[in-house]
């Protein structure tokens, strides 16, 4: 099983297949893999992540980013704490790639635990409204998700240097994009349009 993988020159850690989605575009379900066999047997301890990280040469890298397939709040406490043993020993910034939901899940306001720990937060947006987006992603929270992810990236402002809101240029149309920058504004973070090449969320 596949735990660290790179992705341009970014360390990519595969923490958990768990997901409140299960988005139609999500490449668990489109391709078999690819970065290696991300599906995970079992989830791999904090150690083991430690071990997996830490064998590689870490100088190479620009960033951590925490993603794979899954959604990586699904071990909050878990990824918190190989970001903290990571920050002890690098300098190297710290991403979490996220469906914005990791409140939902946790049931109480996690982005103050990322304070000093986490300098980037990509959120995947994915469309401009609740109903348009719980018919492509599924969540387990129903349409309550998406003012959940927003007000998860408004919390997160106060905690994280850096937050960002994504969307995917294939998936919606340049007015929807458009629409979307304007939720991001009002969030106070940035829209970021990428192309669809992978699970990078
Ligand atoms: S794309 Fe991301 S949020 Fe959607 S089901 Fe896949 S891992 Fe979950």
């Amino acid at each position: 099983m596949t735990v660290t993988y790179e992705v341009g020159s970014g360390l990519y850690v595969n923490t958990t297949n768990r997901c409140s989605n299960a988005c139609e575009f999500c490449v668990r379900s489109t391709v078999e893999s690819y970065y290696g066999d991300l599906w995970l047997k079992r989830e791999p301890t904090v150690d083991e992540i430690c071990e997996s990280i830490f064998s590689r040469d870490l100088t190479k890298y620009t960033e951590l980013v925490f993603c794979g397939y899954g959604e990586p709040t699904e071990r909050i406490d878990d990824i918190l704490e190989v970001a903290r043993r990571v920050k002890e020993r690098t300098a190297l910034p710290i991403r979490i790639n996220t469906n914005g939901q990791g409140s939902m899940i946790a049931g109480y306001d996690i982005t103050p635990k990322l304070e000093g720990i986490i300098d980037v937060l990509s959120i995947s947006l994915n469309t401009a409204d609740a109903a348009s987006y719980q018919k492509i992603c599924h969540s387990r929270f129903g349409e309550a998700a998406y003012q959940g992810l927003l007000d998860f990236a408004k919390a997160a402002t106060r905690y994280v240097p850096k937050v960002v809101l994504s969307v995917v240029d294939t998936t919606i149309s340049p007015e929807e994009i458009e629409r979307c920058r304007e939720i991001a504004t009002d969030c106070g973070v940035a829209l970021r349009v990428r192309e669809f090449i992978s699970n990078e969320e």
